[in-house]
């Protein structure tokens, strides 16, 4: 209960960021990160940028490259627990294609128990605490998976599409599943993951023993595409269409979260499917974690640049 008291003093929307390392073999390259601190990150930038080419960027955390996956899911523990006790929340990964979102929220390719990511460990989570106040509550945990791509969504686990899960090896079965039942041949579907969102979403609902009072929460857990400008010159047909969609839900959840955070009366739900299907879940009490991601090579600061002036606008 204090937890929550202290994320509601901090307000409902709060932004993130992540560092990813250099990639191996890579790593005496040109960084455009000059200083991480606990809240800023500061950017080297070509004099034509700004004062003595070092511009800071401000968040409510920033992680850097050598933040491991138990740390980044710690701070994010309180507002993953809440679920338990009603509330709905997103969280969301956002940034460039191969600047670490699926890292954040799935792990990497090859899976240990230190790489989890945040999928992972928020199920697990709430199995720990929803067994230890098992002598109060019943609560029932299930697990949804989504696919957006092109506005139009898909389930990945057909018939069922809320599997009531117990366990952390349900979920990680759950979820295999999940990426085979995706569309599209294994060969395009790294490639093609990078262009649709892919939303886990787990529902909670709690008998208390005693009163026989309900209560349901939700938490949708959103690895974004990727966030970089495709350039119109280049690409045509298909390519082209993907980049208008992936570029209109990217800018209509930036306007919801923008707007919510300004409390303005009007919230452009409407604008794209990515925020029609979150609407319950964003704004009103409900919690929002966008955790912008960024690659460190200088080659890549023009989109690093673009990803932090998102986070800037929504915070
Ligand atoms: P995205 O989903 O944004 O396209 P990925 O999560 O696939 O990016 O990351 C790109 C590559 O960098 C992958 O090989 C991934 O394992 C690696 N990587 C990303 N973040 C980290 C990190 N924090 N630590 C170590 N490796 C990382
Ligand atoms: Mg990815």
């Amino acid at each position: 209960k204090l937890y929550n008291l202290v994320q509601d003093l901090k307000g409902n929307i709060r932004v993130y960021c992540r560092v990813r390392p250099f990639n191996p073999g890579q790593e005496t390259g040109l960084s455009s990160v000059e200083q991480i601190e606990e809240g800023t990150i500061t950017m080297r930038l070509p004099s034509k940028y700004g004062k003595e080419g070092r511009k800071p960027f401000m968040f409510n955390k920033v992680f850097g490259p050598s933040a491991t996956q138990e740390e980044v899911f710690s701070d994010m523990r309180p507002l993953v627990r809440s679920v338990l006790d009603g509330y709905n929340v997103c969280i969301f990964a956002y940034g460039q294609t191969g600047s670490g979102k699926t890292f954040t929220m799935t792990g990497p390719k090859e899976l240990t128990e230190e790489s989890l990511g945040v999928n992972y460990r928020a199920l697990e989570d709430l199995f720990l605490l929803s067994d230890q106040r098992k002598d109060t509550t019943s609560y029932e945990i299930s697990v949804q998976m989504l696919e957006i791509y092109n506005e139009q969504n898909g389930i990945n686990v057909p018939e069922a599409s809320l599997v009531p899960v117990s366990s952390t090896d349900d979920v990680i079965q759950l979820m295999d599943l999940g990426q085979t039942n995706r569309a599209v041949s294994s060969t395009a579907m790294n490639d093609r993951s990078s262009r649709s969102h892919s939303c886990v979403t787990v529902h909670v609902q709690g008998r208390d023993l005693t009163s026989g009072a309900i209560l349901r929460g939700s938490m949708h857990l959103v690895d974004l595409a990727g966030s970089e400008r495709v350039d119109k010159s280049e690409v045509t047909g298909d390519r082209l269409k993907e980049a208008q969609h992936i570029n209109k839900s990217l800018s209509a959840l930036g306007d919801v979260i923008s707007s919510l955070s300004q409390k303005t009366s009007h919230v452009p739900y409407r604008n794209s499917k990515l925020t029609q299907l979150l609407q319950d879940s964003l704004g009103g009490s409900a919690k929002t974690l966008m955790f912008v991601h960024i690659s460190p090579e200088a080659e890549t600061l023009g989109e690093s640049i673009s990803t932090l002036k998102f986070a800037e606008r929504v915070g």
